[in-house]
């Protein structure tokens, strides 16, 4: 075969032509051969097996009959013609039914020769009846292309609007195998095809489009699924290898006054063993040679912030500034007050930057961070802006990462290089690199997610905790809540209550949560009862007010939106309610309940909805109930929702798999996994002869941009 075919422009494609190749393109996005080889079918109809008309039921399934039209007759309607075929076999008649396309059908038909008829089953009145079946004569169908499964192709309205219908597709298909002759070449090597029992590209790309039996269609999945995700992992791999081959790190190799004089005589709590571990792991990378990327995941309450602060000593000792970067203002203020007590006389210079720092205090800022005068800046995206600029910043964390774009990250990469020369000749390493988050990806999908971040996790919490007793209550038991909360208030502690924030429906949720504030303050009066109110609309300022007069007790409800979701950290509150929870996510619902649970005392989380539920919200509500634990619920959240909604999906390409399914693929995707690193490992540069057609494929790849690029 030509090495260049399947790059052949679609409109060469015998039976294409330019306007069918300009829907082609706008509509699925193909442009070559190889696109359209690469079109895999959703699903299949099972075209191996054919019905007798009295084995017929009226089920609504595809199936298909053989037998002859002895008579075809057109009938009025109110609303045009149709034309009705009676169609036989030995066992009995049907109809055949057609609305559109008469004249061309009556002209084509033959009546008396053995037919097969394929469509859906619809019964009326005793008769069954298809509509628009697809025809062919049995004689042609015996000796065609014989397609037992037929492909069903993922289709739009518009292709079929255009009389790009299955059965076109389908026919393009056969076109492109008959100039091809079914030949393509080879992308996986031979040991690894023998290893795994994997059938040929070509018998692969045949079954997965042409499928003869079930066996051999499952056997073309799992070739083309596990190559697809193999070479998806095989540049992650790579990619990591590459940057810690190749990008320098700034070594830290000190640990000095500023770390060791903390753990000494700061911490104000022996250390979990996972937190230990983690900042072993956070070491060992700040010592190597290497750019440090990770990602520390650690369920809420984990006890990420001191681990994030110890780092930043080290950045210190070894004569850097490090900056902390949260999501929310709030957020930020929040780890700025509890890095400064946590700091105590400690010789540290801190200091936040948010949107609302003052232009006085932010030009101050600025030349602090330049001079070298300031050790560890705190702040919002403000620190993203070109104008901060540092004089030698080793060491960027980001916290609750997932609400930071990609593009975001890949900015702090640049911010502040020290240049590694007096006269600042050449640009340094860029600044280690620690993402934080308490949303727990399923470890494998993590792996493939940020296949080029390492990953660290905190599994443990700090002893003492009393987990979070979870109920779901119907808003008809809404007095029972509040009698609940009134006694829980009595005993000292401070409650959450907590409304949706959906930005499609802004303007009524904030409807919801007016009412709602009424309501409350209406239940509990002031002046024995204090309420704060924060969401969205307030101007910061009076954001920060209200969460003030709550972290000090002043207040003891706290009606919010879901602005208080991440890093909130009030010991003292110990109820939190959440309202219409049937519209939060697992993962939000996760993060709230979050909230509480901080302190000594136990805590209650109250999810409150109306009594019509969606299956998968009483799955949700169910497993909130069930467990406490980030990573199950994660996992019955990737199950509910798949890996298009999860964090960072969207960029990382993995919804673009043509194939495979990083969910319900999982174990192909270990495997996958296995034998990339395997192969690396063995043959870093591909040399080999053997993974010959690995190094051409991934090379072509490469070139064509078939996988995504991943920027970190
Ligand atoms: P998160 O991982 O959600 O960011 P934080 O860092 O906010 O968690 O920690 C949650 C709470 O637990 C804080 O009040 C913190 O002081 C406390 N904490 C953290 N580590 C420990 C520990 N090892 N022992 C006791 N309390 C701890
Ligand atoms: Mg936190």
């Amino acid at each position: 075969m030509n090495p260049n075919f399947l790059q052949t422009p679609i409109p060469y494609l015998k039976g294409v032509g330019p306007n069918r190749a300009d829907i082609l393109k706008a509509e699925l996005g193909i442009e070559t051969y190889r696109d359209l080889l690469h079109l895999f079918p959703n699903r299949y109809l099972d075209r191996t097996s054919y019905y007798k008309i009295n084995q017929l039921q009226p089920s609504g399934a595809d199936v298909q009959v053989v037998g002859k039209i002895i008579h075809l007759k057109t009938v009025e309607q109110k609303r045009g013609k149709r034309l009705v075929a009676t169609f036989v076999d030995d066992t009995g008649q049907m109809e055949l039914v057609w609305f559109r396309g008469h004249k061309w059908i009556r002209e084509n038909l033959k009546i008396n020769e053995p037919y097969v008829v394929f469509g859906r089953i619809s019964k009326y009145g005793s008769t069954f009846s298809m509509p628009h079946p697809e025809m062919e004569l049995l004689s042609e169908h015996q000796k065609g292309l014989k397609v037992a499964m037929q492909p069903i192709y993922p289709s739009t309205e518009k292709l079929s609007a255009k009389g790009i219908t299955n059965r076109v597709v389908g026919k393009m298909m056969q076109q492109l195998f008959m100039e091809s002759k079914g030949q393509f070449p080879e992308s996986l090597s031979q040991p690894i095809m023998e290893e795994l029992r994997l059938i040929s590209k070509s018998e692969a790309l045949f079954n997965i489009h042409f499928p003869k039996n079930q066996e051999l269609l499952a056997k073309a999945q799992f070739r083309l699924k596990f190559e697809e995700l193999f070479y998806v992992q095989l540049q992650l791999i790579s990619k990591k290898l590459i940057r810690k081959h190749k990008i320098k790190g700034l070594p830290f190799e000190n640990v000095g006054e500023n770390f060791t004089s903390f753990f000494g005589n700061h911490l104000p709590f022996e250390l979990t063993d996972a937190q230990k571990r983690v900042i072993k792991e956070i070491r060992g990378d700040l010592g190597s040679n290497a750019q440090m990327n990770r990602l520390l995941q650690g369920d809420v309450g984990s006890g990420k912030t001191i681990v994030a602060l110890m780092c930043m000593l080290l950045a210190m000792d070894n004569g850097f500034q490090a900056c902390l970067m949260a999501p929310t203002e709030i957020l930020a203020t929040q780890h700025y007050n509890g890095l400064k007590e946590l700091l105590g006389k400690m010789d540290v210079k801190i200091a936040l930057l948010t949107g609302s720092t003052k232009k006085s205090e932010r030009t101050l800022l600025h030349n602090q961070l330049e001079n070298g005068n300031l050790n560890i800046l705190v702040g919002t995206h403000a620190v993203l802006e070109d104008k901060v600029q540092f004089k030698n910043l080793g060491l960027a964390i980001v916290d609750e990462q997932h609400r930071f774009g990609v593009a975001q990250r890949s900015k702090l990469w640049h911010k502040g290089s020290p240049p590694q020369t007096p006269n600042g000749g050449t640009r340094g390493a860029p600044p280690h690199i620690l993402v934080m988050t308490a949303t727990p990806i399923p470890r494998t999908l993590a792996m493939s997610l940020y296949g080029d971040l390492d990953v660290s996790v905190i599994d443990e919490l700090p002893p003492g905790r009393k987990p979070v007793k979870t109920v779901h209550r119907y808003d008809s038991n809404r007095l029972k809540v509040f009698k609940f909360i009134k006694d829980e208030i009595k005993k000292g502690r401070q409650v959450y209550i907590v409304y949706p924030l959906i930005q499609e429906s802004e303007a009524l949720d904030y409807k919801d949560l007016m009412d709602g504030y009424e309501s409350i303050a209406r239940e509990f009066p002031m002046p024995e009862y204090q309420i704060s109110i924060v969401h969205g609309k307030m101007k910061p300022a009076d954001k920060d007010y209200e969460m003030e007069r709550f972290v000090k007790g002043e207040t003891q409800i706290m009606v919010a939106t879901t602005v208080i979701e991440v890093g909130v950290n009030v010991p003292n509150a110990s109820v939190m309610i959440i309202e219409s929870a049937e519209r939060f996510g697992l993962s939000q619902l996760h993060q709230l309940r979050g909230r509480v649970g901080r302190g000594a005392e136990q805590s209650f989380c109250i999810l409150m909805t109306g009594h019509k539920l969606s299956e998968d919200a009483k799955t949700r509500l169910q497993t909130m109930v069930r467990t406490n634990d980030g990573f199950e619920i994660a996992e019955v959240d990737l199950k509910l929702r798949g890996p298009g909604d999860l964090m960072g999906t969207q960029q990382s390409g993995l919804l673009t798999l043509k194939i495979a399914d990083i969910v319900k693929d999982n174990q192909i995707l270990k495997t996958a996994r296995y034998h990339a690193i395997q192969l690396l490992k063995d043959d870093p540069r591909l040399e080999k002869p053997e993974n010959a057609p690995i190094l051409r494929a991934y090379t072509k790849m490469m070139q064509n941009k078939t996988i995504w690029n991943y920027i970190s």
